[in-house]
């Protein structure tokens, strides 16, 4: 039988089960085996890996991983396309569907259940573009098992992840994401290949998990308050958005300057142009002064 992501066995198969999109669910499939391949080959899987997917669709994606890995653990919030996933991929036995929405469910104990517990696992998708974000940022900050995160998602997102400091895309995404990660795009992808087709191009990134963050930090929910803060008003100085938006009672604005020169970076810099390593010097500055109080 021919492959799920083919344009004439997906036709037959939403022709088949009567599916129409839904939108608000970021339902785009692909509907190029190429591409589907070249997915699976830059998460590099081999037959050892097991692989947790967000939002099989009907399968398309799901079936390249199957053949390639030990087990797939696919997450699929639209109640529909259950039956649908349950005969396109029937004739794979390493794979279980989970019926839930990625964001709410116990990710970590359902990986347990069926990989093992103690086992690491390669996060692959064609993500829902509503829910790029906190997707990735849940698997990030939540200690999951993973190796590596594969996804398709928005290019502007994709660029944004990969930013490096002085330029217009670098932001708190960029310094959260590579902060547990090193990120790169490995591949642009054409609208052409979705069905229906998105508004936006797309791109495939691909997070390598660091052995330890990339910056030390005393206390990272700090480091995360200080670096939102200092995106808060792009436009704005580091000393103005320190001074407005980190909230803390023993911080006086005289605090701020003085930490910001004992840090030596020049008060009227923007965030955008610090480096992570900036940051970190700067949080743990900051951690020192709360903490002396
Ligand atoms: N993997 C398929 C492909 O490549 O053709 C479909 C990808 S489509 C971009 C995104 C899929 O994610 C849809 O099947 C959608 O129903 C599902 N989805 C949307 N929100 C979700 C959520 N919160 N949790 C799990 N799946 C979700």
């Amino acid at each position: 039988m021919k492959e799920i992501g083919t344009i004439s066995r997906t036709k037959e198969v939403l022709d088949k089960f009567n599916f129409n999109f839904k939108k608000s669910l970021g339902q785009n499939f692909l509907i190029d085996p190429n591409i589907l391949n070249r997915i699976a080959d830059k998460a590099g899987i081999c037959e050892n890996d097991n692989v947790v997917e967000v939002g099989p669709g009907i399968g398309s994606l799901t079936e390249q991983i199957a053949k390639r890995a030990n087990k797939v653990l696919s997450f699929e919030i639209d109640q529909r396309l259950i039956p649908i996933l349950k005969d396109t991929l029937a004739p794979y036995s390493n794979l279980r569907i989970i019926h839930s929405d990625f964001l709410k469910a116990d990710v970590i104990s359902e990986t347990e259940n069926y990989f093992g517990k103690g086992t690491t696992f390669k996060l692959v998708a064609n993500l829902p573009y509503y829910i790029t974000t906190p997707i990735i940022m849940r698997v990030l900050e939540e200690g999951m098992p993973f190796e590596s995160i594969t996804v398709m998602l928005q290019r502007e997102v994709a660029e944004r992840i990969t930013a490096k400091p002085g330029s217009k895309e670098y932001g708190s995404l960029s310094i959260a994401v590579q902060y547990y990660t090193s990120a790169e795009i490995v591949m642009s992808i054409p609208k052409t290949v979705f069905i229906p087709q998105p508004n936006v191009d797309s791109a495939i990134i691909r997070l390598t998990k660091l052995d330890k963050p990339s910056v030390s930090v005393e206390d990272e929910a700090l480091f995360f308050e200080v670096i939102k803060a200092s995106f808060a008003q792009r436009r704005k100085t580091i000393f103005n958005n320190l001074s407005s938006n980190l909230k803390y009672e023993s911080i006086y604005k005289e605090d701020v300057l003085s930490i910001l020169e004992k840090s030596n970076i020049d008060p009227k810099r923007r965030g955008e142009t610090l480096s992570p390593a900036e940051f970190a010097l700067l949080a743990n500055c900051f951690f020192n002064k709360i903490n002396s109080k």
